[in-house]
């Protein structure tokens, strides 16, 4: 069973985050320019306060039009994140993802921030160790060991 300390270990620990009272033209700007789908929100005394994502920014364009852009973060944000610790397994946070039709998990443990889990990085490391899984089997099957 995987866990998500070891997927963090092979990506990274960065993780990009906004104030809540950044403008959605600097949310877009910062997505962009990270290549990434969500942005945590952190403050400076409460630390994670909400977490803002690309599909809120289109419900907000659908919702406000152009004037979206000089709205804040902290209008569009949704304000109960669902996190996963180190300790949780790619099961366990395939079946969250999934069951609440998200696509991004911060990885918090004792209060700090040490990641963020995307559906992109699930899908990688579910794939590589199906790969694994099949090559292991095919060798075992032709007697290649
Ligand atoms: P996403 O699929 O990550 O683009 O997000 C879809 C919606 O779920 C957006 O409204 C996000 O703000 C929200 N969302 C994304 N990740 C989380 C999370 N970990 N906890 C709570 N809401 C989230």
């Amino acid at each position: 069973m995987i866990r998500i300390s070891q997927i963090l270990k092979d990506k990274g620990d960065r993780v990009v985050t906004i104030g809540p009272d950044a403008t959605i033209a600097e949310v877009v700007d910062v997505l962009q320019r990270e290549r990434i789908g969500a942005i945590v929100v952190m403050q400076e005394k409460e630390g994670l306060v909400g977490i803002i994502s690309e599909r809120d920014v289109a419900h907000g364009l659908a919702e406000h039009g152009a004037e979206l852009l000089a709205k804040r973060v902290a209008d569009l944000m949704t304000r109960e994140v669902v996190t996963c610790t180190p300790e949780s397994t790619v099961q366990e946070i395939m079946k969250e993802m999934t069951v609440r039709r998200f696509r991004h998990l911060p990885v918090v443990k004792d209060g700090a921030l040490l990641g963020v889990i995307s559906i992109g990085d699930v899908v990688k490391n579910r794939l590589e160790e199906l790969e694994t899984e099949t090559t292991m089997l095919q060798e075992y099957i032709t007697g290649r060991v």
